[in-house]
């Protein structure tokens, strides 16, 4: 239904002090120059401004090469997620997509009834593009998550690169880099600027701290962005994003630091973690490099998140291709001690 954010599934309400590492949100919020600047601009907020949200996408454009045209700046990435997926697929435009992944691609495919072909993650949870290219010959869109959620695994840009150059004519690739930030790869953003069949998609609720605030960027070819208007007209009336929302979401581009110390505090909890889980001799996925990861709870995943709740630690979902892994978001050092507590406690329980 509506309302809701991207990736929160249903949401119970919780206790306030509950530990929340369900949704790969970022516990630190939004950064300092990032408040100042919506502070500033809500009192701004009696007339529409267009030209705040020009000013923010002429930093992005900058930024990344790009010439002007090449990028919309959306409330979220998830909207022209779908505006991407959406303007490509269809009865006789098939979505290729990996299993597990992101389930927008999929939900996607259902309600524009395009056929869909789910392939299988690499034994190291690569996307397998050979595969994914062996999949159809001649999908609408190949939608690709990287990092990949839930994983929070790489797919080397080498590989997206070969899949850009060997598909079919009239097909697009996808790749959301939602959790791009977090990791230490190469975007494929520079794909876009040279002109190539190529959506990506780019957030501010993830490294940026802006879930509940909205922003996110869709970057491709002027025609590519076009199209997005077939399925939702205006496509343009999606894309008038609050004033506060855009000078946020321009603080944290210009703030030169921001993205670094994030990586690394993330990398760090997240790894400090990962080392407990394995010392203590249970099996995760390995090679994250997102603010998640999953781990093996030996049950269902769905019966050891309940179990979980019930010590105060809400964590993420499973997928049905790894039914007895649980996806776990990184929240601060404090409450990845409170998880492990939980965690120990919930695995030594006995089970049916
Ligand atoms: N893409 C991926 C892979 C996600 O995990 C999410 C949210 O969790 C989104 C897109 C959409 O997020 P938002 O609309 O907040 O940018």
């Amino acid at each position: 239904g509506f309302g809701g954010g991207a990736d929160m599934g249903e949401r119970q309400p919780l206790p306030s002090d509950a530990v929340i590492i369900s949704s790969n949100e970022n516990p630190l919020g939004p950064a300092q120059s990032a408040l100042s600047a919506i502070c500033t601009t809500a009192a701004l907020g009696g007339r529409y401004h267009q030209e705040e949200t020009m000013k923010t996408i002429a930093v992005f454009n900058e930024q990344f090469g790009l010439k002007r045209g090449y990028s919309a700046l959306f409330p979220g990435s998830g909207g022209p997620l779908d505006l991407a997926l959406m303007s490509n697929i269809g009865p006789d435009k098939p979505l290729v997509y990996a299993d597990p992944s992101y389930e927008q691609g999929p939900r996607a495919a259902d309600t524009m009834n395009a056929p869909k072909f789910p392939v299988k993650l690499t034994a190291d949870y690569k996307h397998d593009v050979k595969a994914m290219l062996a999949a159809h010959p001649s999908p609408g869109a190949y939608y690709i998550v990287n990092p990949n959620n839930p994983t929070g695994t790489m797919t080397p840009k080498a590989d997206i690169l070969w899949l850009i150059k060997n598909k079919p004519k009239g097909s697009v690739v996808i790749v959301d880099e939602a959790y791009h930030h977090f990791s230490n790869d190469e975007s494929v953003i520079d794909q876009v600027a040279a002109d190539q069949d190529v959506i990506v998609l780019r957030t501010f609720s993830k490294i940026y701290g802006m879930a509940g605030i909205r922003a996110g960027f869709a970057v491709a070819r002027p025609d590519l962005l076009m199209k997005f208007s077939s399925v939702a007209a205006p496509a343009r009336s999606l894309a008038s994003i609050s004033i506060t929302s855009s000078a946020g979401a321009r603080a944290s581009l210009q703030d030169k630091d921001l993205v670094a110390l994030r990586r690394k505090i993330n990398t760090d909890t997240r790894n400090d973690t990962l080392e407990f889980l394995t010392k203590k001799g249970y099996k995760i996925v390995p090679g994250s490099q997102a603010n998640m990861f999953m781990v093996d709870v030996q049950r269902p995943g769905t019966d050891f998140k309940n179990s979980m709740l019930k010590e105060n630690v809400a964590i993420g979902r499973s997928w049905p291709a790894m039914p007895n892994y649980v996806r776990v978001t990184v929240g601060t050092p404090d409450e990845m001690k409170k998880f492990q507590t939980a965690f120990v406690k919930c695995m030594d329980q006995t089970h049916t």
